[in-house]
């Protein structure tokens, strides 16, 4: 930088875009403050730090205003928007329903970068077989910063136009297919009952994200879908603005006072077909309390079996530990869901997962199975996140899902609106993509029906 403010460097001034053989991360990347990149992998939509302009204010704060004090202002600091930039926003309308909010839906302008619609390809139904661990040397670290092999490396930091930056009109008939205003069954409904489990003791890996998106994706689809938050931070609540203050009647009173779960749910406002049973902070005590329970690891398979009505789907958003309210998931699923973040480290650690699973299986309930692995947060821009995609593909085969979730920041923002990213943005890249991953798992489950669990 030089004294007077100026960096040579091209990514800060917008002079160029960078190095193609450059091997090194580039999630501190930003995209150029002075005017839009001629690269497309550094422009707004694709770098999550920097806030857009019509990023809403969150709480009265602008979430995410990561660059540096001393850079040049920001666009939005040199247009400002016409609002204080710590007013707070006006919490948009509470959606009523899939055709309110598909009549609402108006595409973000500079073009969210909307995926072109794939179908996904007919595959093998995963089998029952027990997952292998994981090789002692996995993750492969010291492949993750090294050259990709030339012969199998795929690279994503060159997209099509058409992937970066879609038309608008696209974008909003993508949107109204999401939305699904109809209220068709346009996602298959298995015969029976999938309790899906999802879980991975990581935090902070898209376990809740992954739960409340594929939960009203199906639901907006014509499925019936019960969302069971098993976390006492209550995430999944929030995500589907479910009330789960102190004094909520919440998953905890079923496990611990045997509370039926139908007194429990509630339906959530604005999504047809779709339930959540929360989870409030008394949830917090229940791993102690469980310990000198009857039946202690099967609470709550007895409480889903004992349900009155008929779900489609049931997921289990896990909190990130193995402790007795993971096996309690792990008892009552037939499904486990492992979303595994496209980071380094990804894979350490799931051994002990898939070892819990393993004796989950062996000793309570041999039903389970590892049906599903979703990739979240990928970052095209980085070489890692593909060298992630390939260890979990080499490893779990065709159990990983071909939607891979990408890193968007109309994902992180929509739990702050008491929304899903498919209500929230339909049109962004991030609810394009859970969108397919939802459509593959609802295709997987009819090609071959997963036995009911009760
Ligand atoms: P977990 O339930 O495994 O702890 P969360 O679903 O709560 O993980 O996700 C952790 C954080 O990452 C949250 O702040 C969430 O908004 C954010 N996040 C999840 N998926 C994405 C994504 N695809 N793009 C951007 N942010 C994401
Ligand atoms: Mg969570």
């Amino acid at each position: 930088m030089h004294d007077d403010g100026r960096y040579d460097d091209p990514r800060v001034t917008g002079a160029g875009g960078r190095s193609s053989g450059d091997p090194v991360s580039r999630e501190t990347e930003r995209w150029p403050v002075n005017g839009d990149s001629s690269d497309p992998s550094v422009r707004p939509e694709n770098c999550d730090p920097v806030v857009r302009r019509d990023t809403p204010v969150v709480g009265g704060v602008r979430p995410t205003s990561s660059v540096p004090a001393n850079l040049p202002p920001t666009r939005e600091a040199q247009e400002p928007t016409g609002r204080p930039a710590n007013a707070a926003a006006p919490r948009p309308l509470p959606v009523r329903g899939n055709a309110a909010a598909a009549a609402r839906y108006e595409p973000p302008t500079g073009g969210m970068g909307a995926a072109v619609p794939q179908q996904p390809s007919p595959r093998a139904v995963p089998d029952a077989t027990p997952v292998p661990a994981l090789p002692s040397d996995t993750p492969s670290v010291a492949g993750y910063g090294a050259e990709p092999d030339a012969s199998t490396y795929v690279s994503r930091e060159t997209p099509t136009r058409e992937e970066d930056d879609p038309p608008l009109a696209m974008e909003a008939m993508r949107a109204v297919q999401i939305l699904n205003p109809s209220g068709e069954v346009t996602m298959p409904r298995p015969e029976r009952t999938r309790v899906m489990c999802v879980a991975n003791q990581k935090g902070g890996v898209g376990k809740t994200t992954t739960t409340v998106n594929l939960a009203v994706a199906l639901a907006l689809h014509g499925n019936r879908v019960l969302v069971v938050d098993l976390d006492p931070q209550g995430n999944a609540s929030t995500g589907l603005n479910v009330p789960h203050h102190t004094g909520v009647p919440d998953v905890y009173d079923c496990l611990i006072d045997s509370v039926p779960l139908a007194e429990v749910a509630q339906a959530v406002e604005g999504i047809p077909n779709l339930w959540c049973v929360p989870a409030t902070i008394d949830l917090a005590g229940a791993e102690i309390e469980l310990v000198s329970v009857v039946a202690r690891e099967s609470r709550l398979a007895r409480a889903i079996a004992a349900y009155p009505g008929h779900f489609d789907y049931v997921f289990i958003d896990c909190p990130p530990s193995l402790g007795l309210l993971t096996v309690n998931a792990l008892v009552a699923a037939q499904e486990v869901l492992i979303p595994i973040q496209c980071e380094y480290y990804a894979l350490e650690g799931l051994n002990q997962l898939i070892n819990n699973i393993n004796l989950v299986r062996q000793h309570l309930n041999p039903q389970l199975e590892v049906s599903t692995i979703l990739l979240t947060m990928y970052d095209r821009r980085t070489r890692l996140a593909d060298a992630v995609e390939q260890d979990v593909r080499n490893h779990f085969g065709d159990k990983v899902l071909q939607a891979v979730i990408p890193r968007n920041v109309r994902v992180s923002e929509a739990p702050s609106y008491g929304q899903s990213v498919m209500t929230y943005d339909p049109g962004s890249r991030g609810a394009t993509s859970y969108f397919e991953a939802a459509q593959e798992i609802a295709e997987r489950g009819v090609k071959e029906p997963v036995s009911r669990n009760a």
